[in-house]
């Protein structure tokens, strides 16, 4: 089991075993208007459990131990997303090891735990921000040391760790001041000799059912005034801390084969609304408190959020490498590979897919040093990428249903091969260069991605799951470096 110390003296990466072990715990799990026994049980998330632990066992494989591991200063092998980036080889290192772990889900498992990896590695790379703290002179030592110190434990246990972000909000209208309700934000009820108590709800945690840790970390949106204080604070813990809740959404994985459901029977990764129910959170694990400023600014001046950019777009192109094999399966199988609208339609996709892929080689290797001795990638290429994959993802799987059209619905179940229905199966569902089962196995596949409860919810994520959108583009228009086009213009007009 793990041990919440910090300094918990874990050897590096886990085996599946361990992994599903620790998910054995006193957690308090909610789906279906049911309290979970056993995530590794439950038919909502046993199969998501079970995947995301082969994943983990992978990075024992001798083949595979170079790319998806690192020794660290003991001579263990640590998890890649772990690894300080100390040179552009490094930044390559571990965008290899991203894509590698995407791979095995062809995105379709978007929060494998390097996402959040990437991010405490970024933020024990320059814990001594929050010592320096913020204009109002707020840092903390002591929190310095708790975030490399959570760091080291997470990395040594090879932790699976969730996070969430947000705060719901009862009125938007208030939201949109920048103020929060404490009836239902987290929020700091009391702070005791062992730490603080919170309150509160938070949206949302993917993976939360099947992870180690949550990290609470602050939304990017708090306006720094004193009336947001009892909202200000960073701080990680086990999920199966006491008066944590998380609420699940219905499940995806309907207990279906491989064959009926190919990808929800599969990569069920798992949504939650977390409720903290005065819910106490140890100092040690405390790494900002009190500070909106400091909060405010977290993850741009750590870098937190490049890195964690950099995984996402190595996913995003796992994904969409999937999504053109995809539909040029599904257009050789009935011959349509030479029409000339269906071509233009995949090669639509195929340039997103490279867009991404150049956006990702230009991040690289413009990589650079950053002010805490880091190396990260370029932002503003891994920012781009962000900001079009939520408008590209969608137009994917339009394309995949103006391809797969009723083909999408053709689709009888793997038992129906061996029934007595069968030998029409068999005849009336083969197409000219698929016998009946590859076709029915194929478009059953294309349904999981652009039909199916499980097929929404990844447009959905896609969309959402790394802000909103309004936002990451007003912050991308803010960012850019324009001055020089407007001087280009301003020469040109006054020449
Ligand atoms: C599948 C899924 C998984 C997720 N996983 C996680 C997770 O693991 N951890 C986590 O912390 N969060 C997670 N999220 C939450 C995600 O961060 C939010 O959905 C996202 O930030 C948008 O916030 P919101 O849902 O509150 O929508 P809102 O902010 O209410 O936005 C709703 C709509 O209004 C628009 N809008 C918002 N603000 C403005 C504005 N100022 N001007 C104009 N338009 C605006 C948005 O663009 C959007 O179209 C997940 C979301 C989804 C859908």
């Amino acid at each position: 089991m793990l041990k919440t110390n910090p300094t918990g003296a874990g050897k590096g990466v886990r085996t599946a075993a361990e992994y599903l072990a620790g998910l054995q715990d006193d957690r308090e799990v909610w789906t279906g208007g049911e309290r979970v026994k056993d995530v590794t049980t439950h038919p909502a998330t046993r199969r998501g459990a079970a995947t995301l632990a082969s994943f983990l066992e992978r990075q024992s494989d001798p083949a595979l131990l170079d790319t998806l591991t690192y020794e660290d200063e003991d001579g263990d092998r640590c998890a890649m997303a772990f690894m300080l980036p100390k040179s552009k080889e490094d930044v390559k290192r571990r965008g290899k090891a991203y894509y590698e772990w995407a791979t095995w889900s062809h995105g379709m498992f978007g929060r494998t735990p390097d996402y959040k990896n990437a991010s405490l590695m970024a933020f024990a790379g320059a814990a001594q921000w929050l010592d320096l703290g913020t204009e109002r002179g707020m840092g903390n030592p002591d929190f310095t040391q708790n975030m490399r110190n959570y760091y080291d434990y997470a990395r040594k246990n090879d932790l699976v760790l969730t996070h969430t972000l947000l705060n719901p909000h009862k009125s938007h209208a208030v939201a949109g001041q920048g103020r929060f309700d404490d009836e239902v934000a987290l929020h700091v009820v009391r702070e005791t000799d062992a730490g603080i108590i919170v309150r509160g709800a938070r949206l949302l945690a993917t993976l939360g059912p099947t992870a180690d840790e949550i990290e609470v970390f602050p939304s990017t949106v708090l306006k720094g005034s004193d009336e947001n204080i009892p909202f200000a604070f960073a701080f990680a813990i086990p999920i199966a801390t006491p008066g944590l809740k998380l609420l699940a959404r219905d499940t995806y994985d309907l207990g279906k084969s491989h064959f009926d459901a190919p990808l929800s029977s599969r990569f069920e990764e798992m949504d939650a609304v977390v409720i903290f129910d005065d819910v106490l959170v140890p100092w040690e694990r405390l790494f900002m408190y009190r500070e909106p400023g400091l909060c405010n600014q977290a993850f741009a001046k750590t870098n937190a959020v490049v890195h964690m950019m950099h995984q996402v777009a190595c996913g995003k192109l796992a994904k969409a490498e999937f999504m053109v094999g995809l539909m040029s399966a599904i257009a050789q199988s009935s011959a349509r590979d030479k029409d000339l609208h269906v071509k233009g339609m995949i090669a639509e996709v195929m340039m997103m897919c490279e867009t991404v892929r150049a956006l990702l080689f230009s991040a690289e290797e413009q990589a650079q040093e950053d002010e805490w001795g880091n190396w990260i990638p370029l932002r503003c290429p891994l920012d781009t990428s962000r900001n079009l994959f939520p408008k590209m993802y969608p137009r994917m799987v339009e394309i995949l249903q103006l391809l797969g059209s009723s083909s999408l619905m053709a689709t009888p179940a793997e038992a129906d091969f061996s029934n007595e229905i069968s030998e029409d199966v068999a005849r009336y569902f083969q197409l000219a260069n698929l016998e009946s089962r590859d076709r029915v196995a194929l478009f059953r596949l294309a349904h999981d991605v652009c039909v199916s409860g499980f097929g929404s919810r990844q447009a959905l994520y896609e969309r959402f799951f790394f802000g909103p959108p309004a936002l990451m583009h007003s912050l991308y228009y803010d960012l850019y470096d324009k001055e020089p086009l407007i001087g280009r213009v301003n020469d040109l007009i006054k020449a």
